[in-house]
């Protein structure tokens, strides 16, 4: 049996597992690369492996970086199943046709900018600069791979032929978020069991319910985004949040919270909610200002039984945690640009990162600004301009224009939909010393490598950080 990785080597995006057990080929995630130019381009790379010979791809999660470039491998003859839970897919179709407009517009920005500077000379050229900004897929792509995509539930074993059985748990990461185990029975006819944790969630988060624990396993494919990391607790965060708002409140201040659509947004609108509801602040102007977050919110709504029993609980009470007095969801671009003039107002919109979308706009108009408070949530990946300010850059690009960084930075890392360090550990200590071999993926290098032994030493059971398309043999 074969393990290769296709993506998120030693890096944190661009997820991609490929199995071939002899008798059945599939995937665990085919997520998209982000972060800067040189990482991006290897979403126009060709696939390590056939599209059209695979049986399946399962599928973690929504996000972006493990689902992103599933379309392409549609448009490339794969004709198998898609396999996630019912909110991942419903989250994903947002996620996938708003990426699919997205590239579509600044792909269309991009021509006509190409074109009055005279940058392209032959747009037809194989490999040109062209070539290389294509959208990855179109929206008809993206409705085309709903036609394959089967829905399980959690925790139910499912064999998917004879020789694969799956199950899916609970990764606390995002609504719907999932860890997969296989039983693969090889051609020898012996069982391994292989996990692929996904994205591990942090316990305690306030919707989705706290990461499984899995007993037993062969191998593990575990992420370690935050392996170099420790959080501070959700009460504390949750405390930072509340101050800066306060303050920004009184010095009539705008805050700026780049926010992922899913999980994110939902999560900071919970807490603000919270604030309201129980009235520790009181005339607080939110702006949701992103109609991907909009939708999926939506979504979250239909799928109270994925949430832990505090979210749960606030439901029954009548309490919807996604609305509250003061919340303006934002729906036309208009809308959008005239918050331009709004002073002492939340605004929360994506990009997460701050690579497009209308955070951009707010944030030239709010950067340069002494007492204007920006907050991260989420992970930045490196080159992004997220990254940059949360690294404290004092003169950032911002829509070609160079501005000086005067806002306030916060960056409150107990937000995260990573669990830290030592969540991770708790995770894999659960495995005991059962695993043949852990590898870890969905790092930065030298988080990988530096998570890596001290699992090694913790567990005493042997870990690799695998390198791009680098192949193992399972035994
Ligand atoms: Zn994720």
């Amino acid at each position: 049996m074969k393990l290769k990785f296709c993506g998120a080597t030693r890096i944190v995006t661009g997820s991609c597992f490929y199995i071939d057990t002899g008798s059945f080929k599939f995937l665990v995630d085919c997520g998209a690369f982000q972060g800067d130019d040189e990482t991006e381009k290897l979403n126009y790379e060709p696939f390590p492996f056939d599209p059209a010979q695979l049986d399946a791809v399962f599928l973690t999660h929504a996000h972006f970086d493990h689902s992103g470039r599933i379309p392409i491998l549609v448009k490339q003859g794969f004709k198998g199943r898609i396999i996630g839970t019912q909110p991942t897919r419903d989250l994903v179709k947002v996620v996938l046709l708003d990426a699919a407009k997205i590239q579509q517009e600044e792909y269309e920005r991009w021509q006509a900018r190409g074109k009055v500077e005279g940058e392209i000379k032959d747009p037809s050229a194989q490999g040109s600069a062209f070539e290389q900004r294509k959208p990855l897929f179109s929206e008809q792509d993206v409705e085309e791979m709903f036609n394959l995509f089967d829905i399980y539930p959690y925790g139910s074993s499912v064999n998917i032929n004879e020789s694969v059985e799956f199950r899916m748990r609970d990764a606390g990461h995002i609504l719907g978020s999932s860890i997969f185990e296989f039983w693969i029975k090889t051609l020898e006819g012996r069982e391994k069991k292989i996990v692929f944790s996904g994205d591990l969630g942090q316990p305690g988060a306030r919707i989705v319910k706290d990461p499984d624990l899995i007993r037993e396993a062969d191998y593990v494919v575990c992420e370690a985004t935050y392996g170099n990391r420790l959080h501070k607790s959700k009460d504390e965060t949750t405390l930072e949040l509340l101050s800066i708002l306060k303050q920004a409140q009184q010095e009539g201040s705008n805050v700026l919270i780049p926010s992922f659509a899913i999980e994110r947004t939902q999560e900071i609108l919970y807490e603000i909610n919270m604030f309201v509801e129980n009235k520790i602040l009181e005339n607080l102007e939110v702006y949701l200002d992103s109609p991907m977050a909009s939708k999926a919110t939506e979504i979250f709504k239909q799928y109270p039984t994925f949430y832990d029993d505090d979210a749960r609980r606030l439901l029954e009470k009548g309490d919807d945690p996604f609305h509250f007095k003061g919340l303006t969801t934002i729906d036309s671009a208009d809308e959008s640009r005239r918050l331009i003039n709004k002073k002492g107002v939340v605004i929360i919109a994506g990009s997460g990162m701050c690579t497009g979308g209308r955070i951009v706009h707010h944030i030239k108009n709010n950067i340069e600004k002494e007492n204007t408070h920006m907050v991260f949530v989420g992970y930045q990946v490196n080159g992004t301009l997220g990254r940059k300010l949360v690294d404290g850059e004092k003169e950032v690009r911002v829509m070609g224009y160079p501005l000086q960084v005067r806002a306030k930075i916060h960056t409150l890392g107990g937000f995260s939909a990573h669990g830290d360090q030592r969540d991770l550990r708790y995770w894999l200590r659960g495995f005991g010393h059962s695993p043949e071999k852990i590898f870890i993926v969905h790092a930065d290098e030298e988080i990988s490598i530096g998570f890596g032994s001290n699992i090694k030493s913790e567990l005493g059971v042997e870990v690799d950080i695998p390198k791009l398309n680098e192949e193992f043999e399972l035994k």
